[in-house]
């Protein structure tokens, strides 16, 4: 079996931005022509979890330092990805001009994440 996320948090260490026992928050290799792509990955290889709010609230901050260029963020279901197997979630800015911005129209947003206020 090779599944890219097993362990991901072990080949790629210097993109861990926050990790647990259970889950990791790593920089994804491929930015797809974001400034800053994230995912939330669970270290279990499994499709499910059920406590997507608590992890979330967990590793905030780094999301919120990660993504401090843009004013929001949201949150895509890795499911709908290219490793539907392996529980994690995309977190991704929404400015124009991204690889997969099709996708990002095109897929559920989990979350809205707000990170600054817009300021005229
Ligand atoms: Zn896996």
């Amino acid at each position: 079996m090779s599944c890219p996320l097993c362990g991901v948090w072990d080949r790629e260490s210097e993109g861990v931005l926050w990790q647990n026992k259970y889950f990791a928050l790593v920089r994804t290799k491929n930015l797809k022509g974001h400034k800053e792509r994230i995912m939330l990955v669970s270290k279990k290889h499994t499709k499910v979890n059920h406590d997507m709010r608590g992890v979330l609230q967990a590793s905030l901050p780094f999301i919120m330092k990660a993504f401090d260029y843009t004013y929001k963020v949201i949150v895509l279901d890795g499911k709908f990805g290219s490793i539907p197997d392996h529980w994690h979630l995309c977190i991704t800015d929404i400015e124009e001009g991204s690889d997969d911005h099709q996708q990002i129209l095109g897929t559920p947003w989990l979350f809205t994440i707000p990170i600054k206020e817009w300021k005229k």
